[in-house]
C-alpha cells in the first residue's frame, strides 16, 4: 500500500546524455566496460550514439556470426513474434523440433536439450553425465572456462572467478592442457567424464590443441567407458572455419554444449548428445521455462540456415586465413605470437592487451582483451575490405 508507480517517460528522454553515469548508478559492477554506448549495428559494423561507425571484432563475444541485424533473421524473428513468442515446455512446439533436427544434422549427434545460455548448457551436461554414468567425478582442463553458474564455475579454472564462492562442486579434477597421459592417470572408477573446449579461449587466449590430443581423449574415454564433453559455446556455428571446431580433428563428443552464435544474437543455448546418453534423462530430471521457446528457436533456425546457405563456415576459414597472413606481415616488437582458426584470432602481446584494445577503439575497431592477447571474433560476414581496415588500425597502434 502507498507505493505509486509512475510512468518515467520524461526521465528516460534525458537518459541518453548520461548513460555511462547511470550505468554506474544502477547496474551491478560486474563488467569492465569500454567507454562507448552502442546504439545500432548492421553486418560487421556498429554505430555509437553519436553516430560514429566501428568495425566490430567482438560481435557480442562470438555471438553475431550472421552479422548484426541480419535481414533474414530479423524477418523470421518478426514473423514468429507476431504469431507466438512463448508457450511452455508443457506443450509440443513445431519450431523446437525443426531446430532440434537441424542441430542434430549439423552436429552428427542425436538429441537436444534447449536452454538459454552457455553456462546452462554446461550445467545440463554435468547433470546428464552424472545421470547416465551414475558417477560423480568430472575431469576439467587447466585454463578452462565453462561459465559462471555454480556447476560450470566449478569447472572453470581461473581462481579469481571461483574463490569467493566456495564450496563449489566436489569431485572435480584438473589436468594440464595437451597431456592425454595425465588424463588417463587421473581417471578412477568414480569418473563420469571429461569436459574440454576444443580451443581454449577465455582461459587460454586462443589455445589450440596439439594434432592428436582430442583423438587421444576420445580413445581414452572409449577405453574407460566415460563421456567426452565438448564445450563449443564459443567455437561453434562456423567460428573456426567449420560448423563445429571438433570437425577439424574428426572427433565426435558424447555431449556437445553450444550457445553464443546459435541464434544470431537471440539468447539461447543447447546441450546436444548421443541418443543413448540423452535417453538417461527422464521426465522431471531437468527443465527450463524459457528453453527452446518458439521465438528463440525461430531465430536459431534462421541463423543456422543462413550460415549453411551462405557458406559462412567456409568464408570464415578463407577470410580468417587472409587475416592471419596480413597480421603476420606486421613487424612490431610488441607482438609475441599470432594464432587462430577461421575468424577466431588471437594476437598475443608482450604486455597486458587492454590498453591496446582502448587504442583500437580510438581507431574505430572493437576488440576485447584476454590478458595479454587481443581477441578478434568478428561477424563471419566481415569482408576483405573491412579486414584490411582492421589490419591497418592494428599496424598503426603497434
Ligand atoms: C561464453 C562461454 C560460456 C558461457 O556462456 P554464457 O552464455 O555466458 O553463460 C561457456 N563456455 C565457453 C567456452 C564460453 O566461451
Amino acid at each position: 500500500m502507498g507505493i505509486v508507480y509512475k510512468c518515467f517517460k520524461l526521465f528516460f528522454i534525458n537518459l541518453s546524455m548520461n548513460i555511462i553515469e547511470l550505468d554506474k548508478k544502477y547496474i551491478a559492477h560486474t563488467y569492465q566496460r569500454f567507454n562507448i554506448v552502442i546504439e545500432r549495428g548492421k553486418g560487421a559494423y556498429v554505430w555509437d550514439e553519436e553516430g560514429k561507425r566501428y568495425i566490430d571484432c567482438v560481435a557480442g563475444v562470438a555471438v553475431n556470426n550472421v552479422g548484426h541485424c541480419n535481414s533474414y533473421v530479423v524477418r523470421e524473428i518478426k514473423k514468429q513474434a507476431e504469431k507466438l513468442i512463448h508457450s511452455s515446455n508443457w506443450f509440443y512446439s513445431k519450431q523446437q523440433v525443426i531446430f532440434a533436427e537441424l542441430l542434430t544434422k549439423i552436429s552428427s549427434l542425436d538429441k537436444v536439450f534447449f536452454c538459454n545460455s552457455g553456462t546452462e548448457a554446461v550445467e545440463a551436461a554435468i547433470k546428464l553425465a552424472r545421470k547416465f554414468t551414475k558417477k560423480k567425478e568430472i575431469i576439467g582442463m587447466e585454463g578452462a572456462f565453462h561459465g559462471r553458474t555454480m556447476g560450470a564455475l566449478s569447472l572453470t579454472w581461473n581462481k579469481k572467478y571461483r574463490e569467493a564462492y566456495s564450496p563449489l562442486l566436489p569431485y572435480v579434477k584438473w589436468v594440464p592442457w595437451n597431456n592425454a597421459e595425465e588424463v588417463e592417470r587421473k581417471i578412477t572408477e568414480k569418473t563420469a567424464g571429461i569436459i574440454i573446449e576444443p580451443i581454449q579461449i577465455e582461459g587460454g587466449g586462443v589455445r589450440i590443441p596439439s594434432k592428436n590430443y582430442l583423438k587421444e581423449l576420445r580413445e581414452i574415454c572409449d577405453k574407460k567407458r566415460i563421456l567426452l564433453i565438448f564445450d563449443e559455446v564459443q567455437t561453434g556455428f562456423g567460428r573456426t572455419g567449420k560448423m563445429f571446431a571438433f570437425e577439424w580433428w574428426g572427433v565426435l563428443p558424447d555431449i556437445l554444449c553450444v550457445a553464443k552464435g546459435i541464434a544470431g544474437g537471440f539468447p539461447m543455448g543447447a546441450m546436444i548428445a548421443k541418443e543413448e546418453v540423452m535417453n538417461s534423462f527422464e521426465p522431471g530430471d531437468h527443465g527450463s521455462t524459457f528453453g527452446g521457446n518458439p521465438l528463440a528457436c525461430s531465430a536459431g533456425i534462421a541463423s543456422v540456415n543462413f550460415i549453411l546457405k551462405n557458406k559462412l563456415a567456409e568464408s570464415s576459414e578463407t577470410i580468417g586465413k587472409y587475416f592471419i597472413e596480413e597480421l603476420k606481415k606486421i613487424k612490431s616488437p610488441m607482438i609475441k605470437e599470432i594464432r587462430g582458426m577461421g575468424l577466431l584470432v588471437g594476437v598475443e602481446l608482450k604486455e597486458d592487451a587492454r590498453k591496446y584494445c582502448e587504442l583500437l577503439l580510438k581507431k574505430r575497431v572493437l576488440t576485447t582483451p584476454l590478458r595479454n592477447v587481443i581477441r578478434f571474433v568478428p561477424p563471419l560476414v566481415i569482408t576483405h575490405k573491412q579486414i584490411n581496415c582492421v589490419v591497418k588500425a592494428i599496424k598503426e597502434i603497434l
